[in-house]
């Protein structure tokens, strides 16, 4: 057995007769066949081999293989986006009548599918408290079939107990399904606690440097290829391009999450009991209510962080406007530091109310740490509260 870092380099599918040393990048929506019988063979499944690229291509097969060795996963697909997982996972495992029993703090379009898309093909949803865990047994309905979960979840930075939701999955024969996006399979593996399938944005952390859209549906074979039926015939799939970036990128996850933890660490242990700020939250400070379940999950904390700021939407919004510095983008998982405003941006479109039970609050910032160094971070925000003050 070989180490994550070692894998995450060494396992390559593809190997043209080029004598290439790194991946070449294959631009071909199609691959031709020797013979006739061939052709035939490869349609019917007989043998394995590259048909045309909404089904496979060798770049995208060069990067499951990668992330399935990442996360202890049978096999996998890769996706457009993030969101195309999501959905992919979902759509081809459910049918009409099926229950989704899922955490409440979700990524915000994950909401939006939960709760405006799927129930248009009659599939319904229930949101559990993760505080409340002992009482989901009386969220389940006869026909739930899934349990989706978010942890470290999107932007509250809530941990769920992966042990926990493994044996609730099997004790009530549902499919677990982890979005494992904020941890990456190199801090965390729900497959060993027993989640079924994982799903990544990998436009975040795997990516790492904010260049593609790409997204993952890992698991078990049988679930998997349920998953390939779907995805062949409804077309999300990655452009090799993009799957050719991901690829690349798997090869530095490991030590660039290294880094992007370590200075997390250290910009959430600086800001900690600031003035300014109502809370700082960071799965590996000792304040985290969670902190023990993360310690026990997770190999580092991460490289979000949440700083709530005292006087609102207004405030945030004055903060955020004196950065000289971090990006003020949507995204994460960047090289360069990313701060956003879930209350205006990304969760604008829950209620207030709905905000509110997922912890998000008016001033909440969500600051995704870089590879910059730690204390040019720390002193642009510094900065920046100190010039917002009212
Ligand atoms: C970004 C994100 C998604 C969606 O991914 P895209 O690549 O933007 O489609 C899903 N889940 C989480 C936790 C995310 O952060």
């Amino acid at each position: 057995m070989t180490h994550f870092e070692t894998d995450a380099i060494r396992i390559a599918a593809s190997k043209s007769n080029q004598r290439e040393h790194s991946a070449p990048l294959y631009l071909s929506s199609s691959f031709t066949f020797d013979t006739a019988e061939e052709a035939r063979a490869m349609f019917a499944e007989e043998i394995e081999g590259n048909i045309y690229s909404r089904y496979a291509n060798p770049n995208s097969t060069d990067l499951i293989q990668k992330v399935c060795a990442a996360e202890g996963a049978e096999d996998g697909i890769a996706t457009a986006s993030g969101m195309a997982a999501m959905f992919g996972s979902m759509a081809a495992l459910l049918q009409q009548g099926d229950h989704i029993l899922a955490s409440r703090s979700l990524f915000g379009s994950t909401h939006q599918l939960l709760t405006r898309v799927f129930p248009k093909w009659g599939i319904s949803s229930t949101y559990g408290d993760i505080s409340d865990i002992a009482n989901w047994e009386k969220l389940l309905q006869p026909n739930t079939k899934m349990l989706f979960i978010e942890t470290p979840s999107n932007p509250g930075l809530e941990i769920i107990d992966l042990e926990w939701a493994g044996k609730f999955a099997a004790a009530h024969n549902l499919i677990l399904v982890v979005d494992n996006c904020f941890a990456t399979p190199y801090l965390q593996q729900p497959a060993k606690w027993g989640a079924h399938i994982v799903t990544h944005s990998a436009t975040k952390f795997i990516d790492g440097q904010g260049r593609v859209l790409g997204g993952l549906i890992l698991g078990k074979k049988e679930l998997i290829q349920e998953v390939q039926f779907f995805a062949r015939h409804t077309g999300p799939s990655i452009s090799p391009f993009n799957a050719w970036i991901l690829a690349k990128s798997m090869e530095t996850l490991a030590v660039r999450m290294d880094r992007h933890c370590e200075s997390a660490l250290k910009v959430a242990q600086y800001f900690e009991g600031n003035s300014e700020l109502e809370n700082v939250k960071y799965p590996f400070l000792k304040s985290h209510p969670q902190y023990d379940l993360a310690q026990k999950q997770m190999k580092l904390g991460g490289g979000i962080i949440t700083l709530s700021l005292k006087g609102g939407i207004a405030r945030a919004q004055r903060f955020i406007d004196q950065l000289q510095m971090i990006s003020v983008t949507a995204n994460l998982g960047d090289s360069r530091s990313i701060i956003t405003h879930p209350a205006s941006t990304t969760h604008s479109k829950l209620s207030e109310e709905e905000r509110a039970k997922v912890g998000i609050s008016d001033g909440l910032i969500r600051l995704s740490v870089g590879l910059e160094h730690h204390e040019d971070i720390t002193k642009d925000i510094e900065r920046a509260l100190e010039k917002s003050k009212f």
